[in-house]
């Protein structure tokens, strides 16, 4: 039988866009750089949607819509947030076709170009900043909690499905405060609360940290991250969550009078993650057969696969799965019977491996003899045979040993690939022999950053939060250095 996905250790970016395209995730569109999310991939996507938002509101936060267009001259008013995004952004500049005079098709009616042209955001810090100057007057204004659910637009130059995608779907939280400390403290939140959904409900642990300087959002004062590590070695860049001081207030004259009746400006956040989420937890968990997905967001967590010859056995089957559907569902688990007969049974298991459905009942004549049915979890691929007895609360505990399970199988490989290093020969080595986060002393400078980038590829992921002060010596430059921060190659 040919082997459909290519193997982790064969090329690790062809099982990765394997396991996308085969597990029914997405797939490459007409235009460049842009997926189409399917079915199955949608449904991964809604469960994540779904759990964010409940964490969201929880926290105080309500959902709002703001335009997907953003006037040039708003993206153009806080220097630095316009220099960082000016390399990919879309812009909009007529808004009329025509029949082409020379006969060839459609053109642009050149009559038709736009006083003010309009950028597809990429964020939408300006367009919103803009509308809060008219909501916000007095501290009884704040805090202002506010996220949407959107798609953005940048023009990414290398695309990978999920990973890095010119138009992205994401949320963006962007929160609107009376103090600079109250900022800070909602801006930690915000990591907290991602750090808690990727680790509890995607089972991927990571590291919380603050980005460098030079690897800073553009008009941010400071950048939190969570860092999450891929089976290759790889870091990514899971979620980040922006402390942005008053500069877009300042850039958009948004200030309040404050308790003591003097104006001040409004201190603000934002923080985002996006559907790369989906592309952490492919190459987070998945293995050679396909695609894991843990059980608290799986689109679908139970398949029940009747194993039967003729209508006479079928029936016999069918009645005795209905009760067991009906129980799993009432426990909150979502189930599906594959009873269709245009596939084999063997041709079915292969299939929902594949698409990482945790969990695989099958049940055939004899079984029911016993009172028994096969269970095959995904993660160790362990098939047991199980009592039809409790069969459903039996089923619920696996799903949490499973959701358990493939976070610390996770957490094991990644505290595996974490090293102190202390020279940069050794620093040189690992990084192409081993991956992972590399803890090394630096200088501090941006200069010896980018060196290393420049030499290695590798790139400060983050300073990790309640980070030990050491005195040392940088792994580059031999200047003094007061902690050690974690380093990777990255996508
Ligand atoms: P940022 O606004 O740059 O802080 O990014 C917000 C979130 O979107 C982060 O979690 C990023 O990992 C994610 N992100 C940034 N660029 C892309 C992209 N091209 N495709 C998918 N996700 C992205």
């Amino acid at each position: 039988m040919s082997k459909e996905i290519t193997s982790r250790n064969e090329d690790y970016a062809q099982w990765y866009n394997d396991l996308i395209i085969k597990g029914g995730l997405a797939e490459n569109s007409a235009v460049r750089g842009c997926m189409v999310i399917k079915p199955y991939g949608f449904g991964l996507w809604e469960n994540m949607r779904d759990q964010l938002d409940r964490m969201f509101k929880e926290t105080g936060h309500v959902n709002a819509y703001f335009p997907l267009f953003i006037p040039k001259s708003f993206l153009s008013k806080e220097a630095a947030h316009v220099e960082g995004f000016a390399k990919e952004c879309a812009v909009v500049t007529h808004y009329r076709l025509m029949n082409d005079p020379n006969g060839n098709g459609v053109v642009v009616d050149p009559e038709s170009k736009l006083e003010e042209e309009l950028i597809i955001r990429p964020t939408s810090e300006t367009i919103i900043w803009n509308t809060y100057k008219d909501w916000i007057q007095s501290y009884r204004d704040l805090p202002l909690l506010i996220n949407q659910w959107a798609n953005v637009v940048r023009w990414e130059m290398r695309t990978r499905l999920f990973l890095r995608t010119a138009e992205f779907l994401w949320q963006e939280g962007h929160t609107a405060h009376a103090s600079k400390d109250e900022a800070i403290e909602e801006t930690r939140r915000m990591l907290d609360v991602y750090a808690d959904f990727v680790e509890n409900y995607m089972a991927v642990p990571v590291i919380k940290g603050v980005k460098t300087a030079s690897e800073r959002f553009a008009g941010a004062e400071d950048t939190y991250c969570i860092e999450a590590m891929m089976q290759d070695g790889k870091a990514l860049q899971a979620g980040t969550s922006h402390f942005l001081g008053q500069n877009f207030a300042k850039a958009f004259d948004v200030k309040f009078l404050n308790t003591h009746n003097k104006q001040e400006y409004v201190w603000a956040t934002s923080w985002g993650v996006s559907t790369r989420l989906i592309g952490a937890l492919v190459m987070a968990h998945s293995d050679d057969e396909g695609l894991i997905l843990p059980p608290r967001i799986a689109p679908l967590q139970v398949v029940i696969v009747p194993i039967f010859k003729g209508d006479e056995q079928k029936g016999f089957i069918d009645n005795t799965v209905r009760p067991v559907i009906q129980s799993l569902r009432e426990l909150g688990i979502s189930v599906k019977y594959d009873d269709s007969d245009n596939n084999r049974p063997g041709w079915k298991f292969a299939e929902y491996e594949k698409r990482g459905v945790p969990v695989r009942i099958a049940i055939g004549q004899r079984d029911i003899e016993n009172n028994v049915v096969e269970i095959a979890r995904r993660d160790t691929r362990e098939k047991s045979s199980v009592s039809m007895e409790g069969l459903a609360f039996y089923v619920k505990t696996l799903l949490e040993e499973i959701q358990l399970h493939m976070y610390n199988k996770a957490k094991g490989y990644r505290d595996s690939v974490i090293t102190e290093v202390n020279t940069w020969e050794e620093f040189e080595t690992l990084l192409d022999t081993k991956g992972g986060f590399l803890s090394a002393h630096w200088d501090g400078t941006a200069e010896t950053e980018e060196a290393i980038k420049e030499k290695t590829k590798a790139t400060i992921r983050c300073i990790p939060l309640n980070n030990p002060q050491a005195n040392g010596t940088c792994i580059f430059s031999g200047k003094p250095s007061t902690q050690r921060v974690l380093f990777a190659r990255a996508y």
